[in-house]
């Protein structure tokens, strides 16, 4: 039996629940498809920026999420060659917060299915997509092996950044290695001080990052080359980074688990609309996650993708013209965030960061970068908006990834 729905989201992590909550609201059916059982693991940094509560508020679900175990937090502090950086708001103003993902994931998620309008398969694994010229048929296995069938005019595709379903579809990918590995761990103690920004620790090859996340929880991830995350992998290896952490932070009983490697982190970019198929978050594309954007592009692509395809089946416009508006806005959010992370990536890694670090430790200039971002990210989304009430153009191309892609992340390295 084929069940039938107005859109179907495969994967249903940050970017396929906001897409659903946005679409539920005009009363499109929709089916929140997800191999994985919520609560679930997922290795992360576990940084929300200040513009992911902004994508939080937008859905209605900052207040839900604040209601979890969590650590408000101003910026960074950043240990680099023997120096501190603190990157910070001077006044108690918070710019983001430390959260478990497996707590966030599954809020979202939870937020999408308290809408009627939402269908949810939970341990359904999405093995095949056909595409036809006008629905989309998904084969998912579910938790007894058998067999479910879906259909629905439209598709996102929320399945993360290896995506294997995009491969199946055949959407072309420009992935740009990066030989960068990661290592996340939990580690639980109490610090002497309050921990009121991410720590970031900048070493040879690779860079650590602490981010507490409530309940006397602090995230540890590794980032770097293949040595330093193998070398991780040694249970004696790990107990002397974590002793060492502990003392810098003032972490005094501190335990930790065993953690696990991810990788490699690759850099990689997709069309965002194939055809019926829209992509959102990692699928569509994937940073750098020592910006900490990732989820920031999670929760706005799913916004602007559920927003598109409304406009789309409200008859409001045309399917080009959402499909090129999506295209549009998703890319404006992306340059963005693209560049804070190119900025980041400067700061840390390059030879020159620790000047660029020392201009944004000093007086307010870390204020004013983190307002400037948030004036420019909010400009691009209200460009788009106004111009989806007034417009009636007729859309171009869709531009193509390589020119998506063009003084792009190619700069960041
Ligand atoms: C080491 C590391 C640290 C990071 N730190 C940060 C940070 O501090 N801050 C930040 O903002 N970002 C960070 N990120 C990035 C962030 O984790 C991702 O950008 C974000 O999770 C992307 O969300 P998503 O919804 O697109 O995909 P995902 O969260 O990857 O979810 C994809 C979902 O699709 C499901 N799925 C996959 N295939 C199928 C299938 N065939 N059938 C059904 N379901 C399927 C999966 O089960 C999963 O639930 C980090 C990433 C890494 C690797």
């Amino acid at each position: 039996m084929t069940r039938h729905f107005d859109i179907i989201v495969i994967g249903a992590s940050l970017a396929g629940s906001a897409a659903a909550i946005i679409l539920a609201k005009s009363g499109a059916k929709v089916a929140l498809i997800d191999k994985a059982n919520f609560p679930r693991s997922k290795p992360c940094g576990e940084g929300l920026s200040a513009l992911s509560l902004q994508a939080l508020t937008e859905l209605g679900a900052l207040e839900a999420v604040t209601a979890l175990p969590h650590v408000p937090l101003r910026g960074f502090e950043v240990h680099r060659r023997g120096r501190n950086y603190q990157l910070l708001l001077k006044s108690n103003q918070k710019v983001g917060m430390g959260v478990a993902r497996y707590l966030l994931d599954q809020t979202l998620h939870g937020l999408a299915l308290a809408s009627p309008e939402v269908s949810c398969f939970e341990g359904f694994s999405v093995r095949e997509v056909i595409s036809n010229t006008t629905s989309m048929l998904v084969r998912a296995d579910s938790g007894d092996q058998s067999e479910q069938l879906f259909s629905a005019p439209y598709l996102i595709l929320a399945d993360g950044g290896r995506s294997p379903i995009s491969r199946q579809l055949g959407i072309p990918v420009s992935a740009k290695p990066i030989n960068r590995y990661g290592y996340r761990l939990l580690l639980t103690g109490q610090p002497k001080r309050s921990i009121e920004a991410v720590q970031v620790f900048v070493r040879g090859d690779h860079e650590v990052y602490c981010t507490p996340v409530g309940e006397g929880r602090i995230n540890l991830a590794l980032l770097g080359s293949k040595r330093a995350v193998s070398e991780m992998a040694n249970s004696n290896y790990r107990a002397q980074i974590v002793g060492w952490i502990a003392e810098e932070l003032g972490i005094e009983g501190v335990q930790f688990n065993e953690g696990q490697a991810i990788g490699p982190v690759t850099r990689l970019s997709r069309n965002s609309v194939w055809g019926r198929t829209f992509l959102v978050g990692d699928a569509a594309e994937s940073f750098d996650p020592l910006g900490g954007m990732g989820m920031t592009h999670a929760l706005y692509s799913g916004i602007a993708a559920g927003e598109a395809l409304t406009g789309i089946l409200l008859k409001q416009e045309t399917m080009q013209a959402g499909a090129h508006r999506y295209v549009a806005e998703r890319e404006r959010i992306a340059r963005t965030l693209r560049t804070f992370t190119s900025l980041t990536y400067r700061a840390f890694r390059n030879r020159e960061g620790g000047i660029l670090l020392s201009l944004l430790a000093r007086g307010k200039s870390f204020a004013v970068l983190e307002r400037t971002l948030q004036i420019v990210f909010r400009r691009a989304r209200q460009t788009t908006f106004s111009k989806r009430i007034s417009s009636n153009a007729t859309p171009g191309p869709t531009p193509s990834i390589s020119a998506r892609l063009k003084g792009a992340w190619l700069r960041v390295v």
